[in-house]
């Protein structure tokens, strides 16, 4: 077992049958999976959908599931990273090792799709949907806010995953409902990092390094609230703001 690779393997029929119904997939979706491991999930999805293509990073589970899974024609199995992954989808499902949990997300913005059903830690998917002002509003609670759809649809404990992790996980959906530029993320990412300063001495840190008149834009921006009390609606304004300051 390689810890730092989130090896945590579902064998529990009930519960993958579970993703695999929360999933609903249909036969011409392209189904894209994160994760092969010893291809349990990855079974499932090749006999709901006719184009599977599933990632696995170690090369010994990439060897077992080759041939675990051989009897699919219907499957592209590949022994490399997920996040390197560029083709299109329709539906992503992921039982998704947890120490690519932030990575995933800013990975997934950047890609066309109509559903992703994935297994989080609880602890991640809360601070995915967790509200301005919450000790878990972080930038990727915005950034997952402002493009995607996102809902806990069930819980899984612990011991149905060999090993069993010290925590608990969740079922999450995730809808897609807008894309943001990569210069988007870095700036939501600059905003947020000012995290207990108000708005108007955090814009005024970050106008300051651009050579722009910013008196007028700041007169907008009289406002005392702290940067991680504004909703991720208020800082995307803020944040297309300052690109029009820029252009
Ligand atoms: N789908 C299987 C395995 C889940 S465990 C099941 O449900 O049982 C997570 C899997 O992701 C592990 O097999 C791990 O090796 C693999 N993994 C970790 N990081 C990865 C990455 N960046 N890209 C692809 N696979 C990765």
């Amino acid at each position: 077992m390689r810890k730092n690779l989130g090896q945590h393997f579902l064998n529990d029929n009930y519960i993958l049958t579970k993703i695999l119904n929360y999933a609903d997939i249909q036969e011409n979706e392209i189904v894209y999976e994160i994760g092969t491991g010893h291809g349990q999930l990855t079974s499932k999805l090749c006999e709901k959908s006719s184009n599977v293509t599933s990632y696995e990073i170690d090369p010994a589970l990439y060897s077992i599931s080759l041939k675990n899974l051989s009897e699919f024609n219907n499957l592209e199995l590949v022994n490399s990273d997920g996040l390197t992954f560029r083709k299109k989808f329709d539906v992503l499902v992921s039982n998704l090792p947890y120490e690519i949990s932030n990575a995933f997300i800013e990975w997934l913005i950047t890609r066309k799709f109509n559903r992703a059903i994935i297994t989080v830690q609880k602890e991640f998917a809360q601070k995915l949907i967790s509200s301005p002002n919450n000790k878990n509003y972080r930038a990727v609670s915005v950034i997952s806010q402002i493009c995607f759809q996102l809902k806990i649809l069930d819980e899984i404990p612990p011991e149905k995953f060999s090993p069993k992790p010290k925590v608990h996980s969740v079922i999450l959906q995730i809808i897609p409902k807008n894309t943001i530029s990569k210069q988007d993320i870095q700036m939501i990412k600059i905003i947020l990092s000012f995290k207990g300063k108000t708005l108007s001495s955090t814009l005024r840190h970050i106008v300051k390094k651009m050579e722009v008149d910013h008196n007028e834009f700041m007169k907008h921006f009289q406002s005392n609230k702290r940067v991680n009390e504004l909703r991720p609606d208020e800082i995307y304004e803020i944040v297309r703001m300052l690109k029009s300051l820029m252009s």
